[in-house]
C-alpha cells in the first residue's frame, strides 16, 4: 500500500461518535504497516475519567491480536482528514511494543510526502531501546 493508499483508508474509519456527554470515538484514526506486510486499522476511544486510547494504540492492539509488534510505517488523521503525529503516549507506547519500531517511519506531510522516524520525536530515552536495534 503507498501512503495515499493508507491515508484513503484512514480516512475511511473516521466515524465520530459521541457516546456520551464526555465520550466519544471515531474522531481519530490510525492505519499501521506491519513488518509482517498487514496493514492494521483503529479508532481513538475517548471516554469520561480519562479512560481510552489514541488511535495508534487501538491499531497496535489489532496488532498485536494478530501476532505482530513491529511496524514498518504508519499514519494518523483527525476527524477532517488532516495528518497527525502520534502523542506522546502513542509514541512511548509503540516504541516499547518492539525496540525495532523506533524505525518506524510515519508520514509528517502529504504533499509532497515526507515521512520521519518514531526515533526522532524521542530524542533521550529512559530505557535502552537504542542498544536493542
Ligand atoms: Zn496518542
Amino acid at each position: 500500500m503507498t501512503y495515499a493508499q493508507m491515508l484513503a483508508l484512514a480516512r475511511s474509519k473516521v466515524r465520530p461518535v459521541q457516546l456520551g456527554e464526555f465520550d466519544s470515538t471515531g474522531v481519530v484514526a490510525a492505519v499501521l504497516e506491519g513488518a509482517n506486510g498487514k496493514y492494521y486499522a483503529g479508532v481513538n476511544i475517548d471516554l469520561a475519567c480519562g479512560l481510552g486510547f489514541c488511535a495508534e494504540r487501538s491499531a497496535a492492539a489489532a496488532m498485536v491480536t494478530d501476532g505482530e509488534r513491529r511496524i514498518k510505517r504508519f499514519v494518523c488523521v483527525d476527524v477532517s482528514g488532516n495528518l497527525l503525529p502520534p502523542c506522546g503516549a502513542c509514541r512511548e507506547f509503540l516504541l516499547q511494543l518492539a525496540p525495532e519500531n523506533a524505525r518506524a517511519r510515519y508520514l509528517v506531510q502529504e504533499e509532497p510526502e515526507r515521512e520521519q522516524e518514531l526515533a526522532e520525536l524521542m530524542p533521550l530515552p529512559w530505557f535502552d531501546w537504542k542498544e536493542k536495534e
